[in-house]
């Protein structure tokens, strides 16, 4: 994830391609550029237009991580962090500017606001990223209030906290050394990736289906310790490309693997290794990172080690454990061997903070959950939800979806005799949503066609999924 520090005195954010030591940097790049925002004004993005002067050599760093991409020809920089469709947008009043080490690898951007842009008002969505505010020690000063937490554990968020919250708390980082770091899930679709996610954080972090493919968004759930963060990045399957969005799923889930601590290897322990079993087992190897072998699913399995022998021979891991995600069994023994293996650091969030998807990215997950469990076969993965009004009325929070679907057959289906499955989709949705949100919601669901979104570029940069920032 792209790390952020704050200034509020100066008015700048600075963004880390990567860490920084004392006088690497020699030299320093500026371009014009934009913010752009959502409806209520908070950032969603920059562009910067580097034009032909960066050689994306020079933006490997940059493009490992997935807010980061390139677009209009590898001329303009794109650093995103919400999948809100922006409303608006402001030029920067000052040109963003990059540094450069000797071999002119970029290694960060800094932006400038003015003072009217009010920046510090405008971080809703950058938040998460933010690990340093400077002098936010100073309690009750401008900049200190901005932090409404987003996530926070009496869940009430919402959407205008920011403007609401006169003094909201920094953020509780402290600098207290602890076990820390990212641990990837990957395997194969289907082997319980997200069910041993969801198995530690109870509520319902990431979507899980009975059907392989269905986790689109790499999910980051943070589990914390006493002494240790934990923070899992949910990989879609790897997989097979079979159209665009397949191709961005794979590229999604290999550029996990190397900003990981640990890695856990999941497969399911009631069939031998499958020749994807093995594509992935070399990618992993090749990452040269800590492997623990999970083995899952031995409440089913009829014997767990007789298939251990040839998952083990993929190897070598540093060790193997079996659990079942399902069952919720082993996973705190598998928990204890990931700590262990995990660098010492400051923790990366704050520790109330249990996910980075905002409450609106929740709401969508939740929402396609019921219409694939609803639908069966017949409505594949050609579906993708989007909150498209999320407003206080009175008591309740009224909160308007369209899953969009490609086919009018799958409208149809989704619709339901007389509305009926769109009915019972709605209240299964709306009872998880209220649990998550902690009040009574008002959920208007819309169906909608866009045919073939799924192949088509331009749909699928509509939709917040970018193929080419991970192409490039
Ligand atoms: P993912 O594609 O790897 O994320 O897999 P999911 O978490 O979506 O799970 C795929 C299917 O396997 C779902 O039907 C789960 O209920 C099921 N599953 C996952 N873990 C277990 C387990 O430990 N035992 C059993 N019996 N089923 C499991
Ligand atoms: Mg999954």
């Amino acid at each position: 994830m792209l790390e952020l520090t704050f200034d509020p005195d100066a008015r700048t954010l600075y963004a880390y391609f990567t860490p920084i030591d004392e006088g690497e940097d020699s030299d320093q790049a500026e371009f014009p550029g934009m913010f752009l925002l959502d409806a209520a004004g908070q950032i969603v993005a920059f562009h910067v237009e580097i034009g032909k002067d960066l050689p994306v050599t020079a933006l490997r760093d940059a493009l490992t991580h997935p807010e980061v991409h390139l677009d209009h020809d590898d001329t303009v920089l794109r650093l995103t962090f919400s999948q809100e469709t922006p409303d608006t947008h402001v030029d920067l009043p000052y040109q963003a500017i990059i540094d450069r080490d000797r071999t002119g690898r970029a290694l960060g951007i800094e932006f400038i606001a003015d003072m009217e842009f009010e920046i510090a008002q405008r971080l809703r969505w950058l938040q998460p990223s933010i690990v340093e505010v400077f002098g936010s020690d100073e309690e009750g000063t401008e900049g200190a209030a901005v932090f409404a937490t987003e996530v926070t554990s009496d869940a009430g968020a919402r959407e205008d906290e920011v403007e609401h919250d006169e003094v909201a708390a920094p953020p509780r980082i402290s600098d207290e050394e602890v076990r820390v770091g990212l641990v990837a899930l990957v395997g194969k679709p289907n082997v319980g990736k997200s069910t041993l996610l969801n198995a530690y954080f109870g509520a319902k972090l990431s979507i899980v289906s009975p059907k392989p493919q269905t986790t689109r968004i790499v999910v980051r759930g943070i589990l914390n310790r006493p002494q240790a963060q934990i923070v899992f990045v949910d990989t879609p399957g790897l997989h097979k490309p079979q159209s665009q969005l397949g191709e961005y799923m794979v590229e999604a889930a290999r550029r996990s693997i190397p900003d990981a601590d640990v890695i856990c290897f999941v497969v399911d322990a009631t069939e031998p290794p499958t020749s994807q079993d093995r594509i992935i087992a070399e990618s992993i190897k090749k990452a040269h990172k800590p492997t623990i072998l999970v083995l899952n699913k031995v409440d089913i399995a009829h014997h767990v080690d007789l298939y251990l022998q040839a998952f083990q021979e993929m190897g070598p891991w540093e060790m193997e454990v079996a659990v079942s995600a399902k069952e919720a069994e082993g996973i705190e023994g598998l928990l204890e061997e990931i700590i262990q293996r995990l660098p010492m650091g400051p923790r990366l969030f704050p520790e109330d903070q249990q996910t980075d998807l905002s409450p609106r990215e929740q709401v969508a997950e939740l929402v396609r959950e019921k219409v694939l469990l609803n639908t069966q076969q017949e409505v594949p993965h050609g579906v993708a939800v989007e909150v498209e009004e999320w407003e206080e009325r009175g008591e309740r929070l009224y909160i308007r979806a369209t899953v969009n679907v490609e086919r009018d057959g799958h409208k149809g289906i989704i619709i339901g005799d007389r509305g009926q499955m769109l009915k019972k989709i709605g209240a299964a949705a709306r009872y998880e949503i209220e649990r998550l949100l902690g009040r009574p919601v008002f959920l208007d669901l819309w169906v909608k066609v866009r045919k073939d979104w799924r192949s088509d570029p331009s749909a699928l940069h509509w939709l917040g999924y970018d193929i080419k920032k991970l192409k490039s």
